[in-house]
């Protein structure tokens, strides 16, 4: 997991995830192939803080979807 920001991931969700990161947009996120931000219903995350999103981090569920299946 790549992580550019100074949030603490804990360590279940790092293997779920395949970047963290920060821009002038605010806090993002990128799920790892088989992974999705259930709250979201994708695989990319963006919010203002990191508060909020450290929330969608925590709902990471397993994804078989056609995108995570087929690459
Ligand atoms: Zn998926």
């Amino acid at each position: 997991m790549k992580n550019t920001t100074n949030m603490k991931i804990p360590a279940k969700y790092q293997p779920m995830l395949d970047e963290v990161t920060r821009d002038s947009d605010g806090y993002w996120a990128y799920s790892n192939k088989g992974y999705m931000f259930d709250e979201m219903g994708c695989h990319t995350a963006s919010e203002d803080t990191q508060a909020a999103l450290m929330a969608v981090i925590r709902s990471l569920v397993p994804c078989d979807c056609k995108e995570c299946v087929t690459s």
